[in-house]
């Protein structure tokens, strides 16, 4: 009997402890861990600098009230802005929490610039920005949303299809009262679907002319994940607004918002606010998170490992073509679209003891640590070379 009320599908394991890309089992079995809390811990399980940096934290102080100085906050928030487009960081606990503060800078923004009614949100129909009821009505999918109505206004949403190759719907979707545009670079729990870099210009662009903020939801490609330190940068656009999570706390729940000095202007003192948000003891694991992600040499080692891995990785598709329709994704972010249901092969995949994640259109989600080995990538390769075997 469990306490826990039942809105997850769990499956029967449990782990007692984790060390790099391996999880050991409550029943003894070793894992090769490639869902790593959905891109959470880049760094894998128990990394010995981060678990530094949180004994030695945990000794000085955990929490203080954003009513005081942080100054570990002010650390890592510049160390994001010297990284990126960003001039300014708002600190939140989760990626949820980041896209709806995201959302409020872009209204709160227009506001200050004398337009309140310029506040409607155009996102992708079935993106995925978060569990809160603003978020889920951001995404305007029926699974997310059915019965938790009435519905949040000021959102309008675009499909996916339309974005291929020059958005034919886009124009008479961007309204006079539309604020901003908001999507992930690379829709993760929608099946790693990449906007490509010709859109993602496309985009930037429109928003420019029109004069509308440009939203890039960084969540779960965000941080290093594609070899880059954000997906966008590829493209050379810049957005406006980024929200980030997963990544960036190493398995501590840091989110935070990046944004232009511009929009930064309307969120004066009282405008927004977290309890949690920034504390010091999350703040310190985030510090380290970064000085360790935002190398050159790391990024470049995530793309080399990454390259070796869809190489590979496409190698098995052509020799089971019944099997993978698509190999998806860019870095260490990546989709095997099967022909069929997934369920079945990735309990193939844990039976051979690799650990893999659905996304949405029969897509196994595979997310190594960003430090994962080659011997651990070969070790993936000849498993889902097995698995697949099996299921063709
Ligand atoms: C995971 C995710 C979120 C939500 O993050 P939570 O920490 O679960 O609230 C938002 N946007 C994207 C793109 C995500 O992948």
């Amino acid at each position: 009997m469990s306490y826990l009320a039942k809105n997850y599908n769990r499956k029967k394991i449990a782990f007692v402890k984790g060390k790099g890309s391996y999880l050991f089992s409550t029943n003894g079995k070793k894992y090769l861990d490639f869902v790593q809390g959905i891109a959470v811990n880049s760094l894998g399980h128990a990394h010995s600098k981060l678990v530094k940096t949180i004994n030695g934290q945990s000794k000085k102080l955990w929490h203080v009230s954003n009513a005081f100085q942080i100054p570990e906050g002010e650390k890592l928030a510049k160390k994001l802005c010297k990284k990126t487009f960003a001039d300014y960081v708002i600190f939140q606990n989760s990626g949820a929490e980041a896209t709806e503060a995201a959302i409020k800078v872009a209204r709160r923004y227009f506001y200050s610039i004398g337009k309140p009614n310029k506040n409607r949100i155009l996102c992708i129909k079935n993106s995925f920005h978060g569990r809160t009821i603003a978020t889920i009505f951001a995404s305007g999918s029926k699974k997310m949303t059915e019965g938790f109505g009435p519905k949040v206004p000021g959102f309008d949403h675009i499909d996916f299809k339309d974005y291929k190759p020059r958005f034919p719907n886009l124009k008479n979707k961007i309204k006079k009262n539309t604020a901003a545009i908001m999507v992930e670079t690379i829709m993760g729990e929608g099946g790693i679907k990449p906007i490509p870099v010709k859109c993602l210009k496309y985009l930037r662009n429109i928003c420019n002319k029109k004069k509308i903020l440009l939203i890039l939801d960084e969540v779960q490609c965000g941080i290093g994940r594609t070899g880059d330190f954000f997906a966008f940068e590829n493209s050379k656009v810049k957005p406006d607004i980024v929200p980030i999570a997963k990544g960036i706390g190493g398995g501590f729940p840091i989110g935070a918002v990046l944004m232009n000095k511009k929009v930064a202007s309307g969120m004066t003192p009282g405008t927004h606010g977290s309890t949690f948000g920034g504390n010091p003891l999350a703040m310190a694991v985030g510090n380290t998170v970064m000085d360790i992600v935002s190398s050159n040499k790391f990024l470049n080692n995530v793309k080399r490992i990454s390259k070796y891995f869809l190489i590979n990785l496409t190698k098995i598709k052509e020799k089971y073509p019944n099997v993978i329709k698509e190999i998806r994704g860019r870095g260490l972010l990546i989709g095997i679209q099967l022909y069929n249901n997934q369920t079945k092969f990735i309990k193939k995949l844990m039976d051979n003891r690799l650990l893999a994640i659905r996304a949405a259109e029969n897509v196994v989600r595979i997310l190594p640590p960003l430090n994962v080995k080659k011997n651990e990538i070969d070790r993936a390769l000849k498993i889902i070379n097995k698995v697949c075997s099996e299921i063709n």
